[in-house]
């Protein structure tokens, strides 16, 4: 996670990387990672392991048709998705494209013996610079803060944690390489302190998002500058003064392009080639076009991410969410009046691809057929050790069809009401898969989200942990006393951390 101070002794960078040793260390440490990746993420259901499995289809944006999806290493498939700006509480849209991307990866390991999932938390930005300025909070504080609650809500929402979370500020190191690399290419150059990237230095921009050049003009919002050749070359490295974070960098103290972020850490964790790139529809153009621009260059020959999928945009009532409408909302607004695991499945009963609609009414459905849900597996206890319902899983194999996977459970909820153990067995099972249905019925018919609740508090804890051991101590004390703010009392012993109720 970020520190107070970016520009600390440890993270300055010589002028002379050293590329090579540090891409070997970066492929030794891919291939520890996989191994153990590999050896806690088998599942009974695998492939391997006799079970058949329907194959994926995937709208891939790319060639802008639905392909069936063959990963290019089936024990490990690599999955990128371009994680937060930290510098304020995520709203429902944001939270609906992170829930998609979670039931793809909680698919691909019932799937595949293997995937590693990388989704980064963007912790050097403008925006986070302009928050700061405006609110006279350090820019080390607000990245800290906001970063915990974004992972305090993932974890509310029931989306697992990625295998790997990234911070940009973390990787200063190999953006720095990934300039110096396209430079050398001739698809960069170096202009008053800023490195551009050369976009008529590659053909192919524009194809990912399908822009022709007088589209690619009006649609990046062109900042018109002395120093650029080109109108569309955009930044990879700007300088920084000191009131602002910086880097030294052979082009004086500067910070990076938000684009040139995303290219380091996937190439990090994932290598120069992996298998799925997602986002919201919104990065399409310019960053995932910018993205690919970058990685393609500074790695001729590779495929960069060889499917890209992009999730539907959020409305609230039928209108686009937003601040001036006043029908903005965070997902803690929501939380405050209706369950997560409504909110969930709220959000999962559009397919991923569509427009989502979030309304109360809808909110009070989801509700409804959660109760149904629930007490279809209190009235009949599910049967032990299940197969996955086959309809269902081929719904969701059919490029996340959520809203036919959910007529499933639906289906299932029938049959288990009549008193079919079976049936509610595999419905536990596919809601599982689509992480909902987790609680004890009780539990969810008191009223009270416990369990929910009790696993965004481990979280924390466990977040905690990480800060302590990589001496953040500030992250530490600021999880701490979020934790303390919603009554949770965190106790450190002998045998570790506990935690009790304030009252
Ligand atoms: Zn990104």
């Amino acid at each position: 996670m970020p520190k107070g101070r970016p520009n600390t002794a440890n993270e300055r960078h010589a002028p002379s990387a050293d590329v090579g040793k540090l891409a070997s260390e970066a492929v030794l440490f891919l291939k520890k990672r996989t191994k153990k990746l590999l050896s806690v993420s088998s599942n009974p259901d695998s492939p391997q392991n006799g079970a058949a499995m329907p194959d994926l289809f995937l709208h891939n944006s790319q060639t802008r048709k639905r392909e069936l999806f063959v990963p290019a290493d089936p024990t490990n498939v690599r999955v990128y998705v371009c994680g937060p700006t930290v510098y304020d509480l995520p709203h429902l849209g944001n939270v609906r494209a992170f829930t998609n991307f979670d039931v793809l990866v909680r698919l691909l390991r019932h799937l595949y013996p293997g995937v590693t999932y990388v989704r980064n938390i963007t912790d050097v930005d403008d925006k986070i610079n302009a928050r700061a300025a405006a609110s006279g909070e350090p820019i080390g504080a607000i990245t800290a803060r906001t970063g915990a609650e974004f992972q305090a809500d993932m974890a509310s929402i029931g989306n697992l944690p990625p295998d790997v979370e990234p911070c940009a500020t973390a990787h200063i190191t190999e953006m720095i390489m990934l300039i110096e690399k396209l430079i050398a290419g001739g698809h960069a150059y170096a202009a008053e302190g800023h490195v551009l990237f050369a976009v008529a230095s590659f053909a192919q921009y524009g194809a990912l998002s399908g822009r022709t050049p007088d589209d690619l003009i009006a649609g990046a919002r062109i900042e018109v500058a002395p120093y650029k050749r080109d109108a569309g070359d955009f930044v990879l490295w700007k300088p920084s003064p000191p009131d602002l974070p910086g880097w030294d960098s052979p082009w004086g103290r500067g910070r990076p392009g938000w684009h040139i972020e995303c290219s380091a850490m996937s190439w990090r964790y994932l290598g120069d080639s992996f298998d799925i790139h997602g986002g919201g529809s919104d990065l399409l153009f310019p960053h995932h076009e910018n993205e690919r621009a970058q990685s393609l260059c500074a790695f001729p020959g590779s495929a960069f991410a060889r499917v890209w999928l992009h999730n539907g945009m959020l409305q609230v009532n039928g209108e686009k969410m937003s601040k001036s409408l006043g029908n903005f909302f965070t997902l803690r607004d929501v939380l405050a009046k209706a369950p997560a695991e409504a909110i969930r499945f709220l959000l999962l009963s559009a397919r991923y691809r569509s427009v989502l609609d979030f309304s109360d009414t809808g909110l009070a459905e989801a509700r409804d057929a959660i109760n149904r849900f629930y007490r279809a597996l209190q009235q009949t206890p599910p049967a032990p050790d299940p197969p996955m319902p086959e309809q269902f899983l081929t719904a969701l194999c059919d490029d996340l069809n959520t809203p036919a996977a959910i007529a499933e459970l639906h289906g299932l909820a029938n049959e288990a009401l009549a008193g079919d153990t079976a049936a509610s067995g595999g419905l536990k099972k596919a809601g599982d898969l689509l992480g909902l249905l987790h609680q004890a019925p009780a539990t969810w018919f008191r009223g009270g989200t416990d369990d929910t609740v009790d696993a965004a508090i481990d979280a924390a804890i466990a977040a905690r942990i990480a800060a302590r051991k990589a001496r953040d101590f500030a992250r530490a004390d600021t999880i701490r006393a979020d934790l303390a703010a919603q009554g949770v009392l965190l106790e450190d012993g002998p045998s570790g951390t506990t935690w009790r109720r304030a009252n």
